[in-house]
This record gives structure tokens, C-alpha cells and sequence, in this order.
């Protein structure tokens, strides 16, 4: 939508391909209905949200960042305000509002929208790319100067998203990075289905592989019926999910106390236990831990729930001390695309020129969002990668078919 609209609003005449019979069936659902659409960090801390060839994506970014992605959707009528963590979201809280918006613009440059038509193939032919189209069942065909696809990844593969650009790229000799479900849960060997719902604040979470502690984060997570997710969890999934898909089993390791050092929490927990010697252990976890946790945290640390302070060992003070800065589990599996927000992985940014998402291979073909080697976290960045990229794509498109250089803004 971004690419036709930037493309149509540069003087093209443009066509938008949609398979489904409405566009934006994802937007619909990002940000649970509310749509995060951007964030407004800084470019330093930004880019560091940004996972995979954040440098090649610096320079669409550069065409169409946060801060004029934010005016550009105020100008188009969307009242927009920002949220914790420098979050984005319509000021009606509706995602709705988002997609209404954009397709106004479609139609205000008069954008041809042809829904429930999905593209089979895509060849180019001397002067001219030529489409296979199925639109509701009927084979067509449409004859284009320049393609933009922005086709999505994999994941939710109910939206629309089922992989086709993947395709379409390998058919022009564009190579593909392998692909994985991201800012995904993460399932547990450990049966953790009494912690289901149990949500955990304030908590640091490292992953590690072997002795390398490849993610540390902090924030929030909860427990699910088989494993782990939340923020802190999807924001770990892009550096668990390679792994685990070579078979690599992952500790995950939660610090419930990440704010006092050892000696302040064996003071803390001495204060608990004063006064309290006949109390069993697990009731006086009961001030350190949210109560469900309790059983679980005892069963780690190999300390008897009935086993009053008083006759707690020094070793097994130690032992409860370690457990809650150490509460750890074994990292299986992650979840897959029906449930991830994202794709890693997709057309390698190698073989498209960062300026314009034109392939060095096919002038005139161009990549835009999801499809690309482009991913970061949650916080509005995804979006943000679909709307620099669509808009660079559609401005290069658009200034090709014209035979201008440089990438017009657009006034509303
Ligand atoms: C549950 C969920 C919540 C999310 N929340 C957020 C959020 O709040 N903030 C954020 O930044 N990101 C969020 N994301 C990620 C974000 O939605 C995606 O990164 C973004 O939508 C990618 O945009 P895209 O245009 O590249 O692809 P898509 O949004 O997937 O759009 C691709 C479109 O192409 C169409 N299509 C595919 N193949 C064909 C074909 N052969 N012919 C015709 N049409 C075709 C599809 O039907 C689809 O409409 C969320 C994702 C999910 C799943």
C-alpha cells in the first residue's frame, strides 16, 4: 500500500495486486487491532532494534524515517500518539483507522485495486514485465514497466502471507537467506503447565548456548501451557530460533532479583526468615515470588517445601539464594509461522541496491517489506521497515518509469 501510494502520488499509474478480498488483513491485526505503526527512538537506540542488515536498511530509512512517517500519517488525516517505549499507535487505538487512511490515498491518486487477484508467476519480457493472474479463478494477464513485491513473509499465513515473493525472487536468480519463524514463543522441556498465565515483571531473562550468553534482556515474560513468551521472549526468539532449528538445545535463565546484588538479596532473605524460624520455606518465598512460582523455584533448588527456615543448611540458603538469580530452563523448540509476528530471513539484500530496493539483477523490479532479508523487534520497527522500504520502492519505481533520479517528497 505504501509503494502504490508513493509510486501513484510521483505521476504513475499504478495497479496494487491483492489476493485477498480486503486489503491489509495483517495491519488489521498488528498491535493487537491497535496497530503500532512506528517508534520514534532515536536513530542510535532505533537501529539497535533493528536484527538483521540494519546498515542496508539505513538508507531507505533515511528516505522516509520515524519522525516524517509520523507526519505523513498525521497528514493524511490519522491522529496519532506515542506510548510507552516511544511506541506509535492512531489516536483512536484502531488499526482500522491506519488501512482507512491508506486506501484513501489509493484513491486519491487513483491507484487501481484489484482485490481477490493473486499473482502466479512474474517474467519479464523485452520491454515489459508480464503478470499471471488468477482473479476469482480466472486466469489474466497485465503487462507492467515496473514490479514491486511486497509480498510478506511467512508467518500468519491466514493474512495473506504465504511465501509467494520467495518465489517470484528465486525466478530472477535472487538468492534467499534461510527463513525462520521470529518474535516467536519459545517451548520448554520442563512440564510448566501450573505456571500457564503466570506473568513475570521487572525480571532479567539470558539465553544461553552452552557457556555464551547469547541474550539478555529486561523486561516482562509469562509462562504459556508449554513454554515461555511475552516481550522479553520474542525479543529473544530472533537469536534462539537458528539454533533451535539446528537442533541446539538452549538454557534460558531468569534472574528474579535483577536489581540487588547477592549480598543485598541474602540480607533480604535473612530479614524474611527473622522471626519466622517455624515457617515452612515455601510461605516465606511467598514474599520474594509471585506464589505459583514457588513450588517450581523449590523443586530447582532441591529445597523441601515443608522444611521450616529455621532448619535451613547454610548450603541450602546458598542453594535458594542461586535459584533466584539462576531459575533456569531447557529451551526446545520455538513456536512456528502460525503464531510468529515476523520472518527472518527472505531475499538477500545483496542483489538489491539500498537507495531504491531495485534488484542489481532485473532493473525494474523492486522488493519492499517483510520479503527482504529485513527484520528487527517489537516496538513498531517492522512496520516502520515495511513503510521506508514501500516507499522507496514506489518513489524509484516511479522516478524510473520517468526517467528522474532522486526520490521526490510528497506533499499532502
Ligand atoms: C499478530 C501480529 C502483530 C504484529 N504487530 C505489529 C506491530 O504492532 N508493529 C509492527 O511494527 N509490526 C507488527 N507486526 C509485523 C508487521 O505486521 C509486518 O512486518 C508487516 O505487516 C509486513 O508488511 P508487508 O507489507 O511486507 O507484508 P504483509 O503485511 O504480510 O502484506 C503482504 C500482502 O501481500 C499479499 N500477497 C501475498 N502474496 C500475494 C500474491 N501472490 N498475489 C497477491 N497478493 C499477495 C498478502 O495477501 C498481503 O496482504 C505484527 C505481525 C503479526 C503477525
Amino acid at each position: 500500500m505504501m509503494a502504490a501510494y508513493s509510486a501513484a502520488a510521483n505521476g504513475c499509474s499504478v495497479t496494487l495486486l491483492e489476493k485477498n478480498e480486503k486489503l491489509g488483513k495483517k495491519l488489521y491485526i498488528t498491535g493487537k487491532g491497535r496497530c503500532n505503526l512506528t517508534n520514534m527512538a532515536e536513530p542510535q537506540d532505533f537501529f539497535e532494534n533493528i536484527c538483521s542488515n540494519g546498515r542496508f536498511f539505513r538508507t531507505a530509512y533515511r528516505n522516509l524515517d520515524n519522525t516524517e512517517t509520523f507526519r505523513l500519517f498525521e497528514n493524511m488525516g490519522l491522529p496519532l500518539k506515542e506510548e510507552r517505549g516511544k511506541r506509535v499507535f492512531p489516536r483512536s487505538d484502531k488499526s482500522s483507522d491506519v488501512i482507512r487512511v491508506l486506501e484513501r490515498q489509493l484513491h486519491k491518486y487513483h491507484v487501481e485495486i484489484l482485490l481477490h487477484t493473486q499473482v502466479r508467476q512474474i517474467r519479464k519480457e523485452e520491454n515489459a514485465f508480464v503478470l499471471e493472474l488468477l482473479q476469482e479463478g480466472r486466469p489474466k494477464q497485465l503487462e507492467a514497466q515496473a514490479v514491486v513485491i511486497a509480498t510478506g513473509g511467512l508467518s500468519y499465513p491466514s493474512t495473506g502471507s504465504t511465501g509467494d515473493g520467495y518465489r517470484f525472487a528465486e525466478s530472477f536468480g535472487h538468492s534467499l537467506t534461510p527463513r525462520y519463524p521470529s518474535l516467536v514463543s519459545l517451548q520448554l522441556k520442563e512440564n510448566v503447565k501450573e505456571l500457564q498465565g503466570l506473568s513475570l515483571r521487572n525480571v532479567t531473562l539470558r539465553i544461553w548456548n552452552e557457556q555464551k550468553c547469547i541474550y539478555e534482556g529486561f523486561g516482562e515474560m509469562l509462562f504459556t501451557d508449554k513454554g515461555i513468551s511475552g516481550p522479553l521472549v520474542l525479543s529473544a526468539s530472533t537469536q534462539c530460533v537458528p539454533l533451535l532449528e539446528h537442533g541446539i538445545r538452549l538454557q534460558a535463565e531468569i534472574d528474579l532479583k535483577p536489581a540487588l546484588e547477592l549480598s543485598q538479596l541474602r540480607a533480604r532473605l535473612q530479614r524474611e526468615c527473622t522471626g519466622n524460624a517455624n515457617k515452612q520455606s515455601k510461605t516465606v518465598l511467598h514474599s520474594l515470588m509471585p506464589a505459583s512460582l514457588v513450588r517450581e523455584f523449590l523443586r530447582q533448588t532441591g529445597v523441601s517445601e515443608k522444611k521450616t527456615v529455621g532448619a535451613l543448611s547454610a548450603e541450602e540458603t546458598d542453594r535458594l539464594l542461586y535459584g533466584l538469580k539462576h531459575l533456569r530452563f531447557t529451551v526446545t523448540a520455538a513456536g512456528s509461522y502460525a503464531e510468529a509476528v515476523i520472518t527472518k530471513g527472505g531475499v538477500s539484500i545483496r542483489q538489491v541496491t539500498p537507495g531504491t530496493m531495485e534488484s542489481k539483477r532485473v532493473p525494474g523490479l523492486y522488493f519492499a517489506g517483510e520479503v527482504l532479508d529485513l527484520d528487527a523487534r517489537t516496538g513498531g520497527f517492522n512496520l516502520q521497515i515495511a513503510w521506508s522500504t514501500g516507499y522507496t520502492a514506489g518513489c524509484a519505481a516511479a522516478n524510473r518509469i520517468k526517467g528522474e533520479q532522486a526520490c521526490t517528497s510528497i506533499s499532502q
